[in-house]
């Protein structure tokens, strides 16, 4: 257990990049032309299939972008882009990705307003309603689905007919929940919903891909505030010339059509849901087992990615811990909270229940060569 075999990479339970398929990875073994006819229907089709994925139709009035980068682009390109030259940004926030947003509302001079509620807790939507009553200079909110921060699963259901209600335009960052949680964009009144090929559809990173309200989205011409991340630009050039206007990921894409047939081979977003809820209840008993704490209770914690405590043993040291896991071929993540010193675990990515049991022991391993004990 003490070295990993070099046939195999580490596995990885972090919320991304993550632990992807041999299939998923030789899908890129290929290089393919921007301009040509072959790579662009592949586009096409990329686009086609993340709209049923999405249980939405251009029928029913969404359109689906490509973007280049990391999630974190898409995300931008969706903030400079359609909040109008004088609009208002309202921020739900309870962890760092929420923040991230309202980072970039003000690197953007966009005004805005943070919502905070505690890591541990979602919004107070009394205080959303009256916030939404009283500011009509809010044009749009932002909600994080599930703030992989923490691992918290905001209620968007709820939120989401709390800004129709209000008449603002709500923008949905579900990264990491987007192919393994159901989201009925329609039926919450998600505006624009912003996800990664290399979250829960498990394909490799290199672009976001944003769903979009056609009419709200063609009615956000002039809005962009830079070049490369303009939303409407970016679906005009696939409606024009089916291209992205920059260099495409054409590898990332190729994988990802991969990633979109496994998805499906294996029953879609339900079954792939169901998959990380087994990985997720394994490792929650197993971690209980050895001794570890969960930073949040049972209600509000997606499958995505759980975030313990670090033991109170003074002998506990993160960075020893994850270069033990690291040598025995695991890599997991470290907390990002403000307050309270966590790790954390995810379960996403091309990882099954046997992965968490080898996980387990690996920790288990390690946490008695560091000679830590995990009583209260
Ligand atoms: C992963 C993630 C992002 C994007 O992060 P990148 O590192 O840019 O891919 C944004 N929001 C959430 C909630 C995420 O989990």
């Amino acid at each position: 257990m003490t070295s990993i075999p070099s046939s195999r990479d580490k596995l990885l339970f972090t919320p991304g990049p993550l632990t992807t398929s041999l299939s998923v990875k030789q899908a890129m073994l290929h290089d393919a032309g921007s301009w040509d006819v072959e790579f662009n229907s592949t586009v096409a089709n990329v686009r086609q299939k993340l709209l049923e994925l999405g249980g939405v139709s251009r029928e029913s009035g969404f359109e689906v972008i490509l973007m280049q980068g990391s999630g974190t682009f898409g995300v931008e390109s969706v903030i400079s882009s359609v909040l109008p030259p004088n609009g208002k940004l309202l921020v739900l926030a309870n962890g760092a990705y929420g923040e991230r947003i309202a980072q970039m509302a003000m690197q953007l001079r966009i005004k805005h307003l943070v919502l905070r509620s505690a890591e541990d807790q979602t919004a107070d939507l009394a205080e959303l309603n009256r916030t939404l009553e009283n500011d009509f200079e809010i044009t749009n909110v932002a909600v994080v689905h599930c703030e992989t921060t923490t691992g918290i699963l905001n209620p968007i259901e709820r939120i989401g007919p709390i800004i129709k209600a209000a008449g603002r335009v709500l923008i949905v960052d579900a990264m990491s929940s987007f192919g393994s949680v159901a989201i009925d964009m329609d039926a919450i009144g998600i505006d624009y919903l912003i996800s990664s090929a290399n979250k829960c559809v498990e394909g490799v990173p290199g672009f976001s891909f944003i769903f979009a309200r056609r009419s709200l989205l063609l009615a956000t011409e002039g809005f962009a505030r830079t070049l490369s991340l303009d939303l409407l630009g970016q679906w005009k050039a696939f409606e024009k010339t089916a291209q992205f206007r920059y260099t495409p990921p054409t590898h990332a894409v190729l994988a990802f059509v991969q990633a979109l047939k496994e998805l499906d081979a294996e029953g879609g977003i339900a079954a792939r849901g169901a998959r990380y809820k087994r990985n997720h209840q394994v490792l929650i008993e197993g971690m209980e087992r050895i001794g570890f704490k969960r930073f949040l209770p049972d209600a509000i914690q997606s499958c995505i990615i759980t975030c313990f405590h670090f033991p109170k043993d003074p002998k506990f040291n993160f960075a020893e811990f994850y270069r033990l896991l690291s040598a025995k071929g695991m890599i997991i993540y470290p907390g990002k909270l403000t307050q309270v010193p966590t790790f954390r675990i995810g379960n996403i990515g091309r990882l099954f229940e046997n992965d968490i049991r080898q996980l387990l022991s690996a920790i288990e391993l390690s946490i008695s060569e560091m000679n830590v004990t995990l009583a209260d």
